[in-house]
């Protein structure tokens, strides 16, 4: 098996996101690897208009969820004894994202949470699905449990 030396931890923040958490953590200890954190502030259709209706979003409101999102990132950094520096705030597409991430910061394995989708999220395809398919490193889905 390889010897993981850089680990990027992808967290959406939901209620069973901690499992990840432990997993990741729990491998860089293992690997002795630096271990990273990335959240990406899924694209907003702030400026889309054609609905014909206003939407209730402004630039104020993707203020306020950058600072909340770097808020709770620098929570678990803390958590994890993460530097701010391998604290990774992103906005725009979470896979591509993670993705770019990982390359540009030579990581070896993202670990993503995975559970079974339906409906249209499955057709559209998950964010673990997107890494683990288009990643160039390895990807750990680390299974969620359904609630
Ligand atoms: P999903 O496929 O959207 O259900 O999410 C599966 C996993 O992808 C989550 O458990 C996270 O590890 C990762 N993920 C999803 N959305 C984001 C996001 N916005 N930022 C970072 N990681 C994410």
């Amino acid at each position: 098996m390889s010897n993981y030396k850089h680990i990027l931890l992808a967290v959406d923040f939901y209620d069973n996101c901690s499992v990840v958490t432990a997993r990741a953590k729990d491998l860089a200890l293992k690997y002795q690897a630096k271990l990273s954190i990335i959240h990406v502030i899924d694209n907003l259709p702030l400026t889309d208009t054609g609905y014909g209706a206003e939407i209730p979003f402004n630039i104020d409101f993707t203020t306020e969820l950058m600072a909340n999102a770097k808020k709770q990132l620098a929570k678990l950094g803390e958590e994890l004894a993460i530097k701010e520096d391998q604290q990774c705030l992103e906005m725009g597409s979470p896979k591509t994202e993670i993705i770019r991430v990982a390359e540009e910061n030579k990581v070896d394995l993202i670990v993503v949470g995975s559970h079974g989708r339906h409906g249209l999220a499955l057709l559209l395809g998950s964010t673990a699905n997107g890494v683990l398919h288009h990643a160039n490193c390895d990807v750990l889905a680390v299974r969620l449990q359904e609630n």
